[in-house]
This record gives structure tokens, sequence and C-alpha cells, in this order.
């Protein structure tokens, strides 16, 4: 029997490879995947989502973040500096974080991104204290409690700034000590099968944080282990200056010498390539996850994402870390992309259905799932978001309720369903924890902020 239909949508936008939009749709899900996907009467199910008035779409998709960020946001004195400088100020804070506190605040972030329809995420962990633990494990056991799929990629950072990088020392590791970890985290916790829950990718920080010999040997242990790869790229012009002066070249020829330019590949930011980086990010088939928001609030820039699709670059959609983007809401980024599509590319050029592209296909590509995430058809997983398309912001929307959703804005999803079970249903997370954990992460981000 059907484990979950979700009926009489409004309109159900499946991103399938024809783009149906159906109204009067039905999704089923069974076994954590779906069934099937229609117009008319859906099969019986064992529990029911009435859909009415709603738009139903695949889970969002989240392809960059530092969830334990949430522990500092908008943090006063760190406001007002670019990217260098504001990094510069929060590494001594962020070096307090042991396993409770990575917990915490990745049970949080993946809340709140729950709330906004997201049913995947990344992270992006690059910071490892010395004796902090496992701090990759204690997220990956947050994920799991909460039930959201989680992609956790395990970072590193090995240039410290008394070797030119930007971090201080506590917060570095050697390489041959990082490799060994990022091996250890892929064999216990990578699951390669149909629909996995947990998959791990590897992630030097940055390559103003990291050895050159980091990245070239992270990128072979990719390739042995079969898993993805996962770095910042061409986040402003500072970030472009010190590729300048630190390697001698643009920051899309280090990705090529370091063996980092393949389809195994998705950079976050990516604010600053040339007409040339782009076709050649485009060629290689690296992906990108777009951070508009913390671009914006860093004054990085506006990256170029309709080349970037031209060109055939995959684009994912990224909340990027709490300190730099603060809000974690997955559907105001999307908003936020169209927003910058059209003031970059022109009006037409900025549809809600491109934003809902990247943020379900674009996500999916990024992390290696094409057709097994972002998108509504029989065989895919069972992640879907329902939208309430009603209340004051919706009155007089009625044309067209994929520009309505990201206009409009419902802010939030009604219902998140991740693997055919619901994690926000009607607005609430399903979870009874949420209470304990916020206090929880108060104490805990009080504790971390007294060292600024
Ligand atoms: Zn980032």
């Amino acid at each position: 029997m059907t484990g979950l239909v979700i009926r009489n949508a409004r309109c159900v936008a499946t991103l399938d490879g024809a783009r149906r939009e159906l109204s009067g749709g039905w999704v089923a899900i069974t076994d954590g995947l779906i069934e099937a996907v229609g117009v008319g009467e859906p099969p019986v199910a064992t529990d029911t989502i009435d859909a009415t008035d709603c738009l139903v779409t695949p889970g969002l998709i989240n392809a960059h973040h530092h969830l334990y960020q949430n522990l500092t946001r908008a943090f006063p004195p760190m406001t007002d500096k670019p990217l260098f400088g504001w990094l510069q100020s929060l590494y001594p804070l962020w070096a307090a974080i042991d396993t409770e506190s990575v917990y915490v605040s990745t049970w949080v972030g993946l809340a709140e991104l729950a709330m906004s329809g997201c049913t995947t995420s990344a992270d992006h962990l690059y910071l490892h204290p010395r004796g902090a633990g496992d701090l990759l494990t204690a997220e990956i056991e947050a994920a799991r409690d909460l039930g959201v799929r989680f992609h956790p990629t395990r970072g590193s950072m090995s240039l410290s700034e008394k070797d030119g990088g930007l971090p201080p020392d506590n917060v570095v590791d050697d390489d041959d000590s990082i490799l060994a970890a990022s091996e250890a985290a892929v064999e216990r916790h990578h699951d390669r099968s149909w629909g996995a829950m947990t998959r791990v990718a590897l992630a030097p920080c940055s390559p103003f944080s990291v050895t050159e010999d980091l990245m070239v040997r992270t990128a072979e242990l990719a390739e042995r282990l079969d898993v993805r790869l996962h770095t910042h790229f061409a986040e402003n012009a500072e970030d472009n200056e010190f590729s300048l002066a630190t390697f001698g070249c643009r920051p899309m020829e280090y990705l090529e010498r370091t063996g980092w330019a393949s389809d195994r590949t998705w950079v976050a930011h990516c604010v600053m390539p040339n007409a040339d980086e782009i076709v050649r990010l485009g060629a290689a088939g690296v992906g990108v996850a777009h951070c508009p928001s913390s671009n914006l609030i860093l004054a990085s820039g506006i990256s170029p994402v309709v080349d970037l699709r031209a060109a055939g670059v995959h684009v994912g959609l990224g909340v990027d870390g709490s300190s730099s983007a603060d809000s974690a809401s997955l559907w105001l980024e999307a908003r936020q992309a169209m927003l910058l599509a059209k003031l970059r590319n022109g009006v037409a050029a900025g549809t809600a259905r491109m934003a809902l592209e990247i943020a379900t296909l674009g996500g999916a590509a990024c992390l290696g799932r094409t057709g097994e995430l972002g998108v509504i058809e029989p065989g895919a997983a069972g992640d879907v978001a329902v939208w309430s398309l009603t209340g004051p912001s919706f009155a007089g929307a009625l044309a067209d309720p994929v520009e309505a959703w990201l206009r409009c804005g419902p802010t939030g999803a009604r219902d998140t369903i991740v693997q055919g079970r619901p994690v926000v249903r009607g607005g609430v997370l399903v979870s009874s924890r949420l209470d304990q954990m916020l206090v929880a992460h108060d104490g805990m981000a009080r504790r971390i902020q007294q060292l600024g």
C-alpha cells in the first residue's frame, strides 16, 4: 500500500524532463521513494496530506552552508568587514566549537532550513580545532535525529597565518592527518545506495587556507574513493588578488593545475570568474553553489549565474554560513537569486522557474544526485515541499502559482517531507525537541560569543 499521498494541489511543479506542472495534481510516496505522480484520483495511502491551494515542489536543496556559524549570527563587531577581515575576526570564536555545540547548531540549523522547504543540505565543516573531537560524526548524528538528508563535507585548513594563510595556528592541521581523517570519514559515513540519507565529500576550505599540495592530494583521494570535491572559489576581489599574488594565476587555472577542474567538483560563490573562466567551468562540468545573500552582505558582488548556466555550469543554491548570510532560508535565497538575475541580466533573465530549477535540479547536480533528488518523478527520493498560496500576501495572485510562490512569498513551507516522512507539518516542526535545542543553543552561543 502507498505510504503517503499529497493530493488536490493547485499545482505540482515536477521539475521533470518536460517540466510538467500539474493542476489538481497528486504525489504518491512509498518506502521513501516517489511511487507515482498524476492528476485526478490518487491511490489510497496510509497517510494523506491535502494540498488544496498549495504549490507542491521537490524539496529544496542547500548546496553550501557552515552550520556551526549560527552560533555567531549577526555578531556586531564583525558585520562591517569584507571577507578576509571578517573571517580573521571570527576564527578565534569558532575555535571553541566542540561535539556538543556542533550537534546542537547542526540540529537547529537544519530545522530552520526544513521550515523553508529544504529537504537536503550540504555542510562545509572545515574547522576542526585540536582536541575538539569527531565533529563530522556529531553533525551527521544531528541530521539523522532530525530526519533531514545530509551531505556533510570533511573540510580542512592547513595554511595558517605564519605560512601566509588566513587562519590562526590552533585551527589548522597537517596534510597527512587531514587526508587520513578524510578517508576515515568516508569509510564510516558515506552511503552509496540510491536514496541515501548521508553522503560525504572532501572539502579543503579555500585556496587561501590550504596548501597547494593538499588540494592536489585531496583531488587524488576523492578520485580513489569516488566521492565529490567542494571548496570556496573566486569569492570576491580579494580572493582573486590572493590567487594572483600567491599562486601566480587566476582561480580557474589554480583549479585546473590542482586536478579540481572536473565534474566531481562543486564550488561555492563563484562571484568573480571572467568570461573565459565561465566557459572553462562549464566545459569541465564543475558545479557552483550560488550564495546570493552572503555575497550581498559581505559586498562580494553578484555571481554571473545566468552566464554560468548558459555555459553549462550546474548552478545550485546555498544559504552559506549563518555568520555571513545570517538568515538560513532557502526560499529567501531562491528569491534573492531571482532578483539578482533580473538586476544583472535583465527582467526576463531572472524568473521564479529559473530560481526553482537552481534550488532543486541545480543543487542535485552539485551533489552528484541528478535524477535522484530535486525532481518529482517515479523512482526519485520522496522529498517534497508543500507551500500554501493563501492569506493576505497571495490575495489576487491568480495567474501563475510558480511566479506567485517566489514573488508574493509564503516564506516558509507548510509541509516538508523527507524520504516520505514529514519533518515540518502545518508550518510546525514535527520533532518535539525544538524548545530544548534552542535553550541549549542559546547557552553555547553565549559561551562562544564571550570570547569576542
Ligand atoms: Zn562558505
